[in-house]
C-alpha cells in the first residue's frame, strides 16, 4: 500500500480549495453512477472517473487523487471481478491522473504524448506532492480506435484548451464521449497556464467534441449532461472570442473590453481559485492580444 498519510492532507486540502468555498460538496463526494450494461462513473473524490467492464477486463478513465482512488477501486471490484487492464488519462491534472499508485500494476496506461512529461508538474500543483504518479506508457497524438473485450474505444485527443494533454474517449456504440477538463457541468471554463491550456483552441476542441452524436457527455466535474451542455459551453466559448476580437482589434484595454462585453447569462457559475468569467475574459483578451 502506498503512503498517503501527508499527502491525504495535502490532497483534503487541495478539494476543500476545490469546492470548500462555493458549499458544493457534491463535487467532494464519491458516488455511483450506473450508465447500464457495464459502463459505470463514478463521481467526486477527485475528477471523475468512468469504468467499462469488457470482455477482457476493465478500461478505467481518469483515476482521482490517490485517497479516492482506493475508494474507486473498491467500487469497480463490487461491479466486476475482472481486473483493470487499461487506464485512460483525459489530462495530466492531479485530481484525475494521481490515483493510479492505489491500483495492480498490470494495466496499460495511455494518454496523450504531452501528458508523460507533464506529469513531472504535480509536485507544484496546489502544494501537493505526488512523487508516485503512474506515466503512460501507450502515447497517443492522433485520433486511435482500439477494440478491447468486444468494446470499441476510440482515444481522441484535443490538446491545448484546458491543458496541452487533453484527451477525450468516445464510446460509439453507446454514444457516451468523456471530456475530462474540457467540460465541468455548470462551470466556467480554466485553461491552466502551467499545462499550456488556451481558451482559443478551446474553441476548436469544443467544436471537435460537439460534433460527436453522443448521447450523454460525461464531463471531468459535476453530473452526468448530454450534448445540450457541451453546446452552452460552445457558445460561450465562441461568444466570447467574438466579442472580443473586434475590441482587441480597436485597441481597447483589458479593463474597456470586459465593460463592453454583452454577453447573455449563460448559467456558468465560477469554481473557486480555478475558474471564473472574469479570468476567461482575461485569458481570451489576452491570447487574442498576443496571436
Ligand atoms: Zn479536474
Ligand atoms: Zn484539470
Amino acid at each position: 500500500m502506498p503512503k498517503i498519510g501527508s499527502r491525504k492532507v495535502h490532497a483534503l486540502l487541495f478539494l476543500f480549495a476545490f469546492t470548500g468555498c462555493h458549499g458544493d460538496g457534491a463535487l467532494l463526494r464519491f458516488r455511483s453512477v450506473s450508465l447500464g450494461d457495464g459502463l459505470s462513473v463514478y463521481l467526486g473524490a477527485g475528477g471523475n472517473s468512468v469504468a467499462l467492464d469488457t470482455n477482457d477486463g476493465v478500461m478505467l478513465v481518469d483515476t482521482k487523487l490517490l485517497w479516492g482512488a482506493t475508494e474507486l477501486r473498491h467500487a469497480i471490484a463490487r461491479q466486476s471481478p475482472s481486473p483493470v487492464r487499461l487506464v485512460v488519462y483525459t489530462h495530466y491534472h492531479l485530481d484525475h491522473a494521481s490515483g493510479t499508485a492505489a491500483f495492480p500494476r498490470r494495466a496499460r496506461v495511455a494518454a496523450h504524448r504531452n501528458v508523460a512529461a507533464d506529469l513531472t508538474k504535480f509536485t507544484s500543483q496546489f502544494g501537493v506532492n505526488v512523487t508516485d504518479t503512474v506515466p503512460p506508457d501507450l502515447l497517443i497524438d492522433a485520433v486511435t480506435p482500439l477494440s478491447m473485450g468486444g468494446e470499441e474505444i476510440v482515444l481522441v485527443p484535443t490538446p491545448g484548451g484546458h491543458t496541452n494533454g487533453d484527451l477525450a474517449i468516445w464510446l460509439p456504440a453507446r454514444r457516451v464521449l468523456v471530456v475530462g477538463d474540457l467540460w465541468s457541468n455548470g462551470y466556467f471554463p480554466h485553461a491552466d497556464p502551467n499545462g499550456s491550456g488556451s481558451f482559443l483552441r478551446w474553441v476548436d476542441s469544443i467544436d471537435q467534441l460537439a460534433a460527436f452524436p453522443a448521447a450523454r457527455v460525461i464531463p471531468g466535474h459535476g453530473e452526468v449532461g448530454g450534448p445540450a451542455d457541451l453546446t452552452q459551453l460552445k457558445n460561450y466559448l465562441h461568444n466570447l472570442r467574438d466579442a472580443l476580437t473586434p475590441l482587441v482589434k480597436a485597441g481597447f484595454s483589458e479593463q474597456e473590453a470586459a465593460a463592453s462585453l454583452d454577453l447573455a447569462d449563460l448559467g456558468l457559475r465560477p469554481l473557486p481559485f480555478l475558474s471564473s468569467h472574469e479570468g476567461a475574459v482575461h485569458g481570451m483578451y489576452d491570447e487574442l492580444l498576443h496571436q
